[in-house]
């Protein structure tokens, strides 16, 4: 089936229009007219080659909302018409223990990603949502609330479940002092789902011109990460703190933060690794500094039926597809506020202009 997408054909070039076949949906598949696609960090870090791996063309995208357009003979869950997701996972084995615990995303054998993985079922690669259309294995499909806006609400299939997921699993809620730091794609959804499950938020940025935008996000104070006197006044406070951000730094600035027994989860993924943190500074308070990937796909669901319950979306830039180089040139810069979806109806009509 045709499709066509936006595509790196190296590292350093820019991404291009670029046509493809995608599969004919099989019996358990559900294929998608794609609407939105929300613009994840590690699209760069992956098209950049930043973490290696990278096999060119690279087609990224992994914040996908679209229409079911056609189902295969055994699927049950979707039918035509309705309004779905797709994240950062499209199959994993099904059968190791985190698989059947409903954690894919740690797959023993590998998830297969959205993008820039070897594609068990054409032998190639898979290619993301920055394109026209995608087909998809049922389970790794998620069913969008219809009452959120459905390009906001792209970006919770990655920034929104890759910050729910770790809140859930360090139990944050009432009573709970939590430090989001940065303030992107993933911290802004962090300020909201972690304002949502009734903790005292806290904001850490390095860009003070955002303070007033994370006090309007949800998060009840904000310290710019710079003023050590502002870091300092929050010492040995914090229960949890979730680490969004995209570059290597000191994480022992945060790790001071926390109070005994508190936790630092790190979900940014650098290109570079961070200094290695002073050992005094986890060992007098017994701190933990952890790490989390995404979600699986059952509590995707439930983070989009939370959020469709406490009607959370993401701020976006709508953009449309030929800007999307300037965006990425943006959001490396720390400028966006706080995702850029690109509307697929301009990839449509570049297509049907060609
Ligand atoms: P983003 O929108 O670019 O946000 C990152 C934020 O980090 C920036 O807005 C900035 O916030 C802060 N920052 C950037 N450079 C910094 C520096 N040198 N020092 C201190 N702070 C800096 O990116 P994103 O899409 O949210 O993704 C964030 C990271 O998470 C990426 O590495 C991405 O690959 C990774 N990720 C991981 C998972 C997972 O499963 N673990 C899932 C998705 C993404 P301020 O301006 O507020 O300082
Ligand atoms: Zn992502
Ligand atoms: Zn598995």
């Amino acid at each position: 089936m045709k499709s066509f997408g936006y595509a790196a054909k190296s590292a350093a070039s820019p991404l291009n229009l670029f046509q493809f076949e995608r599969r004919e949906p099989g019996p358990r598949d559900v294929q998608i007219d794609i609407l939105y696609c929300g613009v994840c960090h590690s699209d760069v870090h992956t098209a950049r080659d930043e973490w290696g791996g990278a096999v060119y063309p690279v087609v990224t995208g992994h914040e996908i909302v679209g229409r079911v357009t056609r189902v295969g003979a055994e699927v049950t869950r979707f039918k035509e018409g309705d309004l779905a997701g797709v994240g950062c996972m499209v199959d994993s084995c099904r059968h190791c223990i985190n698989c059947d615990d409903g954690l894919e995303q740690y797959c023993d054998h590998g998830f297969t990603g959205t993008y820039n993985s070897p594609d068990k079922r054409s032998g190639g690669v898979t290619y993301g949502g920055y394109s026209t259309s995608i087909v998809v294995d049922d389970h790794f499909v998620l069913r969008m609330p219809e009452k959120l806006d459905p390009a906001a609400a792209a970006p919770l299939l990655c920034a929104g479940i890759t910050t729910y997921s770790p809140l859930r699993e360090w139990g944050v809620g009432k009573g709970h002092k939590v430090g989001v730091v940065g303030l992107g794609g993933l911290g802004h959804m962090g300020v909201k789902l972690a304002h949502a499950m009734g903790a005292h938020v806290v904001l850490f940025t390095t860009s003070p011109g955002k303070t007033q935008d994370a006090l309007r996000l949800g998060a009840d104070e904000v310290v710019v990460s710079r003023d050590e006197d502002a870091m300092a006044a929050h010492a040995g406070t914090f229960h949890f703190i979730l680490n969004t951000v995209a570059a290597p730094h000191n994480l022992d600035p945060f790790l001071s933060l926390l109070r005994r027994d508190g936790t630092m989860t790190l979900v940014g993924a650098p290109a570079e690794p961070h200094p290695s943190p002073t050992v005094f500074n986890l060992i007098f308070k017994r701190r933990r500094l952890a790490g989390s990937l995404i979600g699986g796909i059952a509590e995707t669901q439930e983070m989009l039926d939370f959020c469709a319950e406490h009607g959370i979306v993401s701020d976006i830039e709508l953009i449309p597809i030929h800007q999307i180089n300037e965006a990425w040139d943006r959001m490396v810069k720390s400028d966006v506020k706080y995702r850029f979806v690109i509307d697929m109806a301009s990839l449509k009509d570049e297509v049907k202009s060609l």
